[in-house]
């Protein structure tokens, strides 16, 4: 986007670099060569649309940071831990399938609760194991209630694991 004239006061406008600081309780991020448009009359300054995008995950960033929450690149290297694709692995740990396509990109930043989730998946070998044993054990039920007939024990996966 192009600004010829000010909105404000209509005086010419001219392109300028600055740079700028953003602080999130405490913690600052610095953007250098920022484009702006600089108001020769009213000395008004504006920002290039083009840039609020790449700043605002900037700010995003810096946020879980802050916060102490996952970056994208971390929840990545952890759905690869164990193998799976973004949408199988939003099945196991919820969140909607397009759920980790948005973390990972840092579109949207998960909630604490997701957070602390992944964080657990990370760090404990056994919290993955009870996610997935879950959902077998709760197929198993299911399918086991149509097979009246069967003798369940044979059936259910539930008393075969050790
Ligand atoms: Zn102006």
């Amino acid at each position: 986007m192009i600004i010829k004239e000010c909105p404000i006061c209509s005086a010419k406008v001219i392109r300028k670099k600055v740079k700028e600081t953003y602080t999130y309780k405490g913690k600052s991020i610095t953007v250098n060569n920022l484009p702006i448009f600089h108001c020769t009359g009213c000395g008004e300054e504006f920002i290039d649309e083009e840039r609020v995008g790449p700043i605002n995950k900037k700010l995003d960033a810096l946020y879980r940071e802050v916060e102490g929450l996952l970056q994208p690149q971390e929840i990545v290297e952890i759905r690869k831990k164990f193998g799976y694709s973004q949408e199988e692995f939003a099945e196991i740990v919820g969140g909607g399938p397009k759920a980790f396509a948005k973390y990972e990109k840092g579109t949207v930043t998960q909630s604490r609760s997701m957070d602390n989730l992944l964080r657990i998946l990370r760090d404990s070998s056994d919290a993955m194991a009870i996610l997935t044993n879950q959902k077998a054990i709760c197929a198993c039920e299911a399918k086991s209630a149509y097979q009246v007939k069967k003798d369940k024990s044979s059936s259910c996966s539930k008393t075969s694991r050790s």
